[in-house]
């Protein structure tokens, strides 16, 4: 056993989180502008932001959420660019090694004047400031609601560019159907990038499928809901998709009861490649390091299979 599982494994019997927080781990399913660092956000601005407590009962309470801590407050080059340098600096704290995080195709416009190097060295800037030590993924975000037409202008200026790693489609998952996104995700493989869309999460494990089949993703942001179908389970293990799951987020959302029953532990002993990982670290207080942690408290997975699964999510995908 090298010397990094063998501390991962102790900081977990010993529920020492700030040992844990030491182990290198990655973050492949993290929204950068509410995965930033709490105490680093208000020491830079005086803006405190709270986590939720309790579960959320609908999407609307998510907004409100959004709406008292960030509103407009965030709206600007310079504030955007805080919030990439904020999630940078948590994830060095978490001892995150690999994380993958981008911008949606919108906020070119919105907030980089339409220059796409200013935002690509956006987020090299937070890199070489704050997390040297990190590979930093780029990823291409899009979101579900908005129309074919303006996300394929919008992703014009995207498609040159090699600095990208991966693409990512999220949102509200019955925005529209995921057929409409095939000829983007058609010129996302072409363009050699890593094809991973959130599927499952709200939708159905036939919904997993379809996607997987329609866009050939590589990965699944959730795709809890698989583990409702054996077929569809054993689909993913024999494709080798991965899973990125975030159990805090499933849970506070009402998505997975508890950590104990949580889908995760029934995909992983099905064979399927699955990670752990954050989501939304100011809303959820889902620290990556805190969800192992609590994962392996309420029984759901050993210390072993923890560090497996740590361990995995550090590796390349297995080849297909
Ligand atoms: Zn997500």
């Amino acid at each position: 056993m090298d010397h990094e599982s063998k501390i991962f494994i102790e900081a977990l019997e010993e529920k020492n989180l700030e040992k844990l927080k030491k182990v290198s781990k990655a973050d492949l399913h993290n929204h950068f502008s509410l995965g930033g660092n709490r105490s680093f956000i208000k020491e830079m601005t005086g803006i405190d932001i709270q986590p939720f407590k309790g579960i959320m009962h609908s999407m609307e309470e998510m907004h409100n959420w959004v709406n008292q801590y960030q509103g407009d407050k965030f709206n600007s080059l310079e504030m955007r660019q805080l919030m990439i340098d904020a999630t940078v600096v948590q994830a060095v704290r978490d001892g995150v090694k690999i994380l993958e995080i981008g911008e949606d195709v919108w906020a070119l416009d919105t907030y980089f004047h339409s220059d796409i190097h200013l935002l690509i060295d956006s987020f090299k800037q937070s890199q070489r400031k704050y997390g040297n030590e990190i590979e930093l993924r780029l990823q291409i975000g899009l979101s579900r609601h908005c129309k074919i037409s303006a996300l394929e202008k919008w992703l014009e200026p995207f498609w040159d560019e090699n600095d990208f790693y991966s693409i990512d489609l999220y949102g509200i998952e019955d925005a529209q159907p995921i057929e409409n996104f095939k000829n983007i995700y058609r010129k996302a493989k072409s363009k050699g990038l890593i094809l991973k869309a959130h599927v499952g999460e709200w939708g159905t494990a036939e919904d997993v499928r379809n996607a997987v089949e329609i866009l050939e993703l590589d990965e699944v942001q959730h795709g809890i809901n698989a583990q409702k179908s054996k077929e569809v389970v054993h689909y993913l293990r024999d494709h080798k998709i991965r899973l990125n799951i975030t159990p805090t987020s499933n849970i506070i959302l009402g998505r997975a009861k508890n950590y104990a029953t949580h889908p995760i532990r029934d995909l992983y002993h099905a064979g399927i490649d699955v990670t752990i990982n954050s989501d939304d670290v100011l809303i959820f207080d889902s620290d990556v390091s805190k969800e192992y942690l609590r994962l392996y408290e309420s029984g759901s997975l050993t210390v072993e299979e923890l560090d497996e699964i740590r361990i995995n999510g550090l590796k390349r995908r297995l080849l297909k």
